[in-house]
């Protein structure tokens, strides 16, 4: 249970609160926290489809609707101090009677020395009548806290003498962060049926959940990750920084607690097709984390406000489930025209200044990765010392980098061979990117099916190659806007 929910209800009936409405779908919490603050007082509990039942027991005692319910309990105040437990009633609350006997119970709580009941209204639905409106607090359930999800586990490993390594405790319950109860439970369950104790790869379920939790909220997007680090060529000091934070994040308990800063993210720019992405998702990959992408286009709703009330939601939804990564691409078109004489419009100057504070103070495990080609077009104060651990420059890949790609894409292909002269390739796709690089692997390998050959030969690839047009020869200025910007900037090469 939740201590601080549970004293703070303890102080809103001291307090004489007539109405208190806990958000909550999981009833068994609620009544665990009822129990916690009971002590002589007498419960009374109306269950939607069982009427009149024991608070203890749960037994039904009478069929009643609603109105008859209150009416049978509303003077029971006068008698003893008294808690009305009404469960899944959101639906009744438009309905006069019911909003008048509410009332009845609410006043004599507050003005009538010699009556005490306080209402509790249990649901996962928030419906407030405008005429309660006044005599109600809600109270949201937090979700528990790491310690908290640490206890569930112990709890749980004892009941089922199963012997579970601290080290995996502790890396479980971070990642469990974002889940209530129910779900803690409930991955445990499914974990323990799997494999018959709980490890490390118990993660994938914790992923599961966590993408219900997103798809619900409809804010942010889950993104699936296949990709490796080993699936990018070349940007070798990148990933050797990477490598690094790998260490961190994948022993998170173990490094916060030895006083290490948690890493806060990184950008990403460059050029186009070059394997900003690729990173982007490499990275959740190697921390074993999960891949959430912003959308800042997504967030714009239509009313007052109302785009700040979903940023918002978004920053907390992402630190619930966190550790994670979140990925905003195209950076520079998220926040267009911010801190630019053109000028970004209202909202978007708003939703930019609202998530540079969220990651100026933002003390959590949500890693950010932006991506972005111009650097001219991202706001000034977002390149500042301090926002990001470090910014990388991705260039076109060098020599070394361009056969190393080739060679990823042919054997994740199954196209490897030893008798192809990667070499005249690479000299032949100077100021080809990574995905000019990937379509002519791609066409050299389909004509040679088509032709109905065995192996691939270096033929076919130098074939493919003068179909394919390099980037940087149909963008050429565009490119060159994106190398004069980046020089402004003390950015890091992402190659070696
Ligand atoms: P954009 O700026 O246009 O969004 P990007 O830099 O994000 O581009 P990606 O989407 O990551 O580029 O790259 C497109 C595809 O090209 C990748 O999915 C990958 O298959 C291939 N690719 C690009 N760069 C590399 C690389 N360095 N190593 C291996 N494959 C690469």
């Amino acid at each position: 249970m939740v201590n601080s929910v549970r004293n703070l209800v303890s102080s809103y009936t001291e307090a004489l609160y007539p109405i208190i409405y806990i958000n909550h779908f999981d009833f068994r919490v609620i009544d665990e926290l009822i129990k916690g603050i009971v002590e002589h007082r007498k419960v009374v509990e109306y269950n939607n489809g069982l009427g009149f039942v024991d608070f203890k027991t749960k037994a039904p005692m009478q069929v009643c609707d609603l109105y008859n319910f209150l009416n049978i309990v509303k003077d029971d105040g006068y008698d003893n101090e008294t808690f009305i437990l009404l469960k899944d009633v959101h639906d009744q609350l438009n309905k006069p009677e019911i909003v008048s006997l509410l009332k009845y119970i609410a006043e004599r709580n507050l003005y009538n020395e010699d009556y005490s009941a306080t209402v509790f209204i249990a649901s996962s639905k928030l419906r407030i009548p405008a005429e309660l409106e006044e005599l109600i607090t809600v109270i949201d359930m937090p979700l528990p806290s790491v310690s908290e999800i640490k206890n569930i586990m112990t709890n749980f490993i004892e009941d089922l003498k199963i012997e579970v390594p601290d080290d995996v405790v502790n890396e479980i319950a971070l990642s469990l962060k974002g889940l209530n109860e129910f779900q803690v439970e409930q991955i445990l369950n499914l974990a323990y049926q799997d494999g018959g104790s709980l490890d490390s790869d118990d993660k994938s379920l914790i992923f599961t959940q966590k993408e219900q939790l997103i798809k619900k909220a409809g804010l942010l997007e889950m993104i699936p990750v296949k990709e490796q680090i080993d699936d990018i060529g070349g940007m070798e000091n990148l990933k050797e920084w990477l490598y690094r934070k790998e260490k961190i994040f994948n022993n998170l308990d173990k490094a916060m607690k030895f006083g290490v800063d948690v890493p806060k993210g990184i950008m990403i720019v460059g050029m186009p097709g070059c394997g900003k992405s690729l990173a982007a998702k490499a990275t959740a990959k190697l921390f074993d984390i999960p891949l959430i992408r912003l959308d800042v286009g997504r967030l714009l709703g239509k009313y007052v406000g109302e785009s700040e009330e979903n940023m918002r939601k978004a920053l907390k939804l992402s630190e619930a489930i966190s550790p994670c990564v979140l990925w905003i691409d195209e950076i520079e078109k998220a926040f267009a025209g911010v801190g630019n004489s053109g000028g970004g419009s209202d909202v978007t100057t708003r939703l930019f200044g609202q998530f540079l504070t969220w990651m100026q103070e933002k003390e959590n495990t949500v890693f950010i990765v932006a991506t972005a080609n111009d650097i001219s077009r991202i706001p000034a104060e977002f390149l500042r010392k301090g926002r990001f651990d470090e910014l990388f420059f991705v260039d076109f890949p060098n020599p070394e980098e361009r056969r190393k790609i080739m060679e990823i894409h042919l054997k994740k292909r199954h196209k490897w061979n030893k008798d192809l002269n990667i070499i005249s390739l690479v000299k032949l796709t100077e100021g080809y990117n990574g995905a000019d690089l990937e379509a002519i692997v791609k066409d050299a390998i389909e004509s040679c099916f088509i032709e109905g050959k065995e192996q691939l030969e270096t033929k076919d690839l130098e074939l493919a190659q003068q179909n394919i047009k390099s980037i940087s020869s149909t963008l050429k200025g565009r490119v060159e806007e994106i190398r004069e910007a980046a020089k402004n900037v003390d950015l890091k090469p992402a190659s070696r």
